[in-house]
């Protein structure tokens, strides 16, 4: 079982040729409210992925509650962790430009309100296999959630986004961290990617940093790197690909699959997400990602 301690949100997105300069103003193409957040994305992605999935979060009463926690149950997310708070649903504003490219700026709003230690959000995560948490929701639930995963076998898997100072509180009790390449570079503090994944690996036992189209790589503590590709695809919205990515690696390492094959798996539900726009609207089934892991290592043969 997986459990995601974190935001539940509505993105608020509009599509743009080129997104516009601080004080310019352009004229959008379209606009879709999709429900999203980082942690409904990695819960969608791994529920659609063919996991067993469960929530810690909280929405507003709002009109873009109710949306969100649809989305999540209709996706086959547990949503009993997912309160309901008074005031409004975090939100997402999103901008997508003509090359897939975004700009994001997150409000958290009902996902300020999350502890991690409400009623049952112990039990919950003590019963999981992996607990996914980003950092959208407050960092004192992040910490509360990976300590009790800690002491109760629970394998804390983190994506430190947006980015920010990592308490050793935090990271002590992180099994793997996977941040994209600017996340990384961002946090070590140095732009050499070799020493990044260094620094990355002093503080927690496996890294696997994503690279968008390049692919991403996997490090562990006196293991060999492993490079994986990315899947040769023309993106049109790469907003969610590092959540689908780690919601789908979550699911394959909870059912053994050895390390590449998973990051293959994680790596071809990125790169149909990315071929279609949106967050939770974007994220395949498990059937398409067998279906595109079996073409590619058909193409191989
Ligand atoms: P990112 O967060 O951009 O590093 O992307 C996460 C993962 O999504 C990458 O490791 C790839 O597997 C996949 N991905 C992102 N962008 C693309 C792309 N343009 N084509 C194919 N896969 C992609």
């Amino acid at each position: 079982m997986i459990v995601v301690l974190g935001s539940a949100s509505m993105d608020l997105t509009t599509y743009v040729a080129v997104a516009p300069a601080l004080g310019e103003t352009v004229m959008g193409r379209e606009f879709r409210t999709v429900p999203g957040g980082k942690g409904a994305n990695q819960a969608i992605a791994a529920a659609r992925a063919g996991g067993s999935v469960a929530m810690i979060g909280a929405v507003g009463d709002d009109s873009f509650g109710e949306p969100v926690r649809r989305t999540l149950a209709e996706s086959g997310v547990d949503v009993a962790g997912l309160r309901t708070v008074p005031g409004p649903t975090g939100t997402a504003h999103i901008v997508v430009d003509d090359d897939g490219g975004n700009s994001i700026v997150v409000v958290p709003s009902a996902n300020a309100t999350i502890t991690g230690t409400e009623e049952g959000d112990a039990e919950r995560i003590a019963a999981a296999d992996f607990l996914l948490l980003q950092l959208e929701a407050p960092m004192a639930a992040a910490i509360a959630g990976a300590e009790v995963a800690r002491a109760n076998g629970t394998k804390v898997v983190l994506t430190p986004a947006p980015t920010q100072d990592l308490p050793d509180a935090l990271l002590s009790n992180v099994d793997i961290i996977v941040p994209n390449e600017h996340e990384a570079r961002a946090l070590s503090g140095v732009d050499d990617l070799d020493k990044t994944i260094e620094w990355l690996l002093d503080r927690v036992p496996v890294a696997v940093v994503t690279l968008g189209e390049q692919g991403c790589l996997y490090a562990a503590r006196g293991e060999e790197q492993v490079r994986v590709p990315a899947f040769a695809v023309t993106a049109v919205d790469t907003t969610a690909a590092g959540d689908t990515f780690v919601g789908a690696l979550a699911v394959a390492l909870g059912e053994a699959k050895p390390v590449v094959e998973a990051l293959t798996w994680a790596s071809a539900a990125a790169a149909l997400a990315v071929q279609r726009p949106g967050a939770s609207s974007s994220m395949p089934e498990r059937a398409e990602i067998e279906a595109l892991v079996a073409g590619e290592e058909e193409g191989r043969r």
